[in-house]
């Protein structure tokens, strides 16, 4: 199995969509939406057939990736997903029929700037372009590769307080000292780099200030959050995602592609309310769903993958999508390296360190599916600081950042499809269900139209959604010489309800339905023989549009 994979660099990806949309001008459409702190573009991909709607007239999906610089592999799985689906559209009879219902709008490098950092340089990197690797604090230990080998590891240094000991069946592996151990050889373990302004005593490590764009979008905005910048999208990657999705009513579902653990995370509406009902129960709905399609569990982001005493995230993508604008909102962590050496999600918890059992499990993995070169093994190097001291460690942003196959990522990505295409099936979709116009007078009609949803969401989406995003709107056009006597031109109705809200057959004891249709009626004076039109503007459900014959009987 052949180790490494070439992500592409910021310009290869530029190329390659530009190719993709000139070879695919009728489902695809290609566009900067931003520029990065550094000013390169932030592409979107639009891919619907146009030949079937207009993009902004079908419900849409909007997923992005590679936020955060190092998570590569996120963004692989964006460009996988607009790849297979431009190729697959000549011949995939299920692909035709999606992009004819349904548009997606993709953003496949959101942080263009730190991808480049990432791809340029051995520094694990979070955010984009405001600053650039080393980041040398004032004071205290700083990512840097002090042995020139092109990664940034870890060293290991002797100390009788440590916290480490090397494992007695695996000298690679630190295991921790027990609490009530003594009289043995034990270490310390830091980050590679260097000290600044070493004074001899602790060796401090100030957070890397690289920044983190998920941490700027406002929802529950804190400037004290590791990342989170002087206000809200003031970075230009944030503010380019909450443009693009302002822009877009029809949009219903947001996903987030990151890395790593394997996990689809739903966000959690912190501060603000608890889940209501409505949605706990469109929620559970698509977990189900979305562990069906990826194998992955579906988790809450703060109850079960959040670190231990560590405050809840602020200022995060998938709150302000789901609790702001009440999208359907994931957080798609790519990649478990874990399960892949052997160690289930059930034997393990996110954020808790690993046994020693499970570390000789990763080196065994390593050593045989990686042929050994996921993990750089302890050598004695002269720190400038520290003196004496051993660098090694995993290659983490290459192992465990991204997939470190083309086999693992080409499973990762499917995965992502799948969940791209079952979320982008159950948004609401409004229809005509039936028409109807009847005679009443020599020239007067009653017409009417009954429109419905074909989702299983509700039109609104969720409950904030109803609220949010634009209400259903029904307008009915004349022709010349029509008057309309009775009803309204314009007006709105709904919101019709989704399949979720009826799990069960009717039954007095459990939650009663909302209607799923809406029926409107007008009185026209009108010649016989004539025709108008009725409009439906579904905001979130699409748009949709019938002609009613005003010779035919009430339609059914
Ligand atoms: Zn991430």
């Amino acid at each position: 199995m052949g180790f490494r994979v070439h992500f592409p660099t910021h310009a290869e990806l530029s190329a390659r969509l530009r190719e993709i949309a000139e070879r695919h001008p009728k489902i695809v459409s290609l566009e900067v939406v931003g520029r990065s702190h550094q000013g390169r573009e932030i592409w979107l991909v639009t891919l619907t057939d146009r030949s079937a709607g207009a993009p902004e007239d079908k419900p849409a999906l909007y997923m992005d990736g590679n936020i955060h610089a190092e998570e590569l592999t996120a963004g692989a799985a964006v460009v996988h997903f607009i790849e297979h689906m431009t190729s697959a559209f000549a011949t995939d009879a299920d692909v035709q029929s999606l992009l004819r219902r349904r548009t997606f709008y993709l953003i496949p490098m959101a942080d263009p700037d730190g991808a480049n950092v990432v791809h340029t340089s051995p520094h694990p990197w979070c955010g984009n372009g405001v600053f650039t690797p080393p980041l040398v604090p004032e004071r205290g230990l700083y990512y840097l590769d002090v042995d020139n080998d092109g990664y940034i590891l870890f060293m290991r240094r002797p100390d009788p307080d440590g916290e480490w000991k090397i494992s007695g069946r695996d000298t690679r592996v630190m295991v921790p000292r027990e609490p009530d151990e003594r009289g043995g050889t034990y270490y310390r373990l830091y980050p590679e780099g260097r000290i600044a302004q070493w004074d001899g005593g602790a060796v401090t490590i100030p957070q890397p200030q690289d920044g983190n764009l998920n941490r700027n979008f406002p929802a529950d905005w804190d400037p004290d959050e590791y990342g989170g910048s002087a206000a809200p999208i003031i970075e230009p990657e944030a503010r380019a995602i909450v443009e693009t999705i302002l822009a877009r009513p029809n949009i219903g579902a947001a996903l987030a592609c990151h890395t790593h653990s394997g996990v689809l995370l739903s966000p959690e509406s912190p501060s603000e309310a608890p889940v209501p009902f409505e949605d706990r129960a469109l929620y559970d709905a698509l977990n189900q769903m979305g562990e069906r399609l990826t194998s992955w569990p579906a988790i809450s982001v703060l109850k079960e993958f959040t670190a231990p005493g560590v405050r809840r995230r602020h200022g995060v993508f998938d709150d302000w999508a789901y609790n702001h604008r009440g999208l359907i909102s994931y957080t798609i962590e790519l990649w478990d390296p874990y399960r892949e050496a052997g160690i289930p999600a059930s034997e393990r918890k996110h954020f808790h360190p690993l046994t020693e059992e499970q570390q000789l499990k990763l080196l065994l993995w390593n050593d045989t599916v990686l042929e050994g070169d996921g993990f750089v093994d302890w050598k004695p190097s002269d720190h400038p600081e520290l003196g004496r001291v051993e660098i090694g460690g995993w290659k983490y942003i290459q192992v465990f950042r991204n997939c470190p196959t083309e086999e693992y990522l080409r499973a990762d990505v499917e995965r992502v499809r799948r969940f791209a295409v079952g979320v982008a099936e159950t948004l609401p979709e409004v229809h005509v269900q039936s028409t109807g116009a009847r005679q009443v007078a020599a020239d007067l009609f009653i017409v009417e139209a009954v429109v419905a949803n074909r989702g299983f969401c509700p039109t609104g989406v969720t409950v904030v959604g109803q609220k949010r995003g634009e209400p259903l709107r029904v307008e009915l056009a004349l022709a010349d010489g029509m008057a309309l006597l009775m009803g309204d031109e314009k007006q709105t109705i709904g919101p019709i309800a989704g399949r979720v809200e009826r799990p069960l057959p009717w039954n007095p004891w459990v939650r009663q339905w909302t209607p799923d249709a809406a029926r409107v009626e007008w009185l026209v004076r009108a010649p016989k023989g004539g025709a108008l039109t009725v409009h439906v503007h579904g905001g979130r459900a699409g748009r949709v549009k019938t002609t009613i014959s005003l010779s035919q009987s009430k339609g059914a």
